[in-house]
């Protein structure tokens, strides 16, 4: 495989002489990228078994009644760790798998405002811990039906969700908010989080990109989320974008087409 570069060549009045080519071979690149897709995805593929046998033994030990108090709140500490493990494991698996063969989304009819708020409620207990006003503002006597592939589109608000709240310190504020333009629905997630330098809004929804500032507050990620975000919007026919200032907040906007009969 051969990777093209191209410059245009100026003389010293700055009129076009030419331009020049660069060729680069990078055969050898894209096997390792491949490789260690394919090592990322037996790792985590290997990883979920024994995950998915703690996961089960903790749910059901938790469900006894007869625990002491001290044994049920360290139950607590492990189910949530493993629960964090899992989406870890889920998200870097996901990102191998739909690097080598693509997404496929199975549509169906759904109320996507039930999808969003359904998320939303779920999250509201990290937002309280985390200290930050999570809103959810829903269209008036409409709850956008449309064929979408309804867990896949749940992840996708998860993702920005868990990120508005992740990156944004307490105190803050947070939003979700569903709108219906004719065909398209518009979910925008904003934030008066960390922010996003300009620089690196079109990086972070690449696999494994995260900004210095998360990493510099000692945010925690893989940074796989807006890339599983990104591959499942746009295999419904949307699009997603970020807008950002740096310490003033993010936010995040997701068009989708509803589907041909709404
Ligand atoms: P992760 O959060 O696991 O690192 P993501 O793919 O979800 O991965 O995000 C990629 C990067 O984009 C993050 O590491 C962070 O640097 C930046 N980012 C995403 N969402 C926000 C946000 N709401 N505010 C500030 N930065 C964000």
């Amino acid at each position: 495989a051969l990777a093209v570069n191209a410059r245009n060549v100026y003389d010293e009045n700055g009129r076009r002489t030419g331009s020049a080519l660069a060729y680069q071979d990078v055969t050898e690149l894209m096997r390792a990228l491949r490789v260690k897709d394919e090592f990322i995805g037996l790792v985590s593929h290997e990883l979920r078994t024994p995950l998915t046998s703690i996961y089960g033994y903790v749910s059901i030990l938790s469900e006894r009644e007869d625990l002491p108090e001290q044994v049920d709140r360290q139950l607590a500490v492990i189910s949530r760790s493993t629960d964090r493990l899992k989406l870890l494991v889920d998200d870097l698996l996901e990102a191998t798998q739909v690097a080598g063969t693509g997404m496929r989304v199975e549509l169906a009819p759904c109320l996507l405002a039930d999808v969003v708020a359904e998320v939303v409620v779920a999250a509201k207990p990290h937002a309280a811990a985390a200290q930050v006003d999570l809103r959810l503002v829903l269209p008036d006597d409409d709850p956008v039906p449309g064929d979408l592939d309804c867990t896949r589109i749940g992840q996708v608000v998860d993702n920005l969700v868990s990120n508005a709240i992740k990156y944004t310190p307490a105190g803050g504020r947070a939003e979700v908010r569903l709108t219906r333009c004719g065909d398209q629905a518009e979910l925008v997630v904003s934030d008066s989080g960390i922010g996003i330098r300009e620089e690196d809004l079109p990086l972070v929804f690449g696999r494994f990109y995260r900004t210095q500032e998360a990493a510099e507050h000692a945010i925690q990620g893989l940074g796989l989320g807006l890339a599983i975000t990104r591959t499942i919007v746009e295999a419904h026919g949307g699009k997603v974008e970020v807008a950002s200032r740096l310490g003033e907040g993010s936010t995040f906007r997701v068009v989708l087409p509803l589907g041909e009969d709404v």
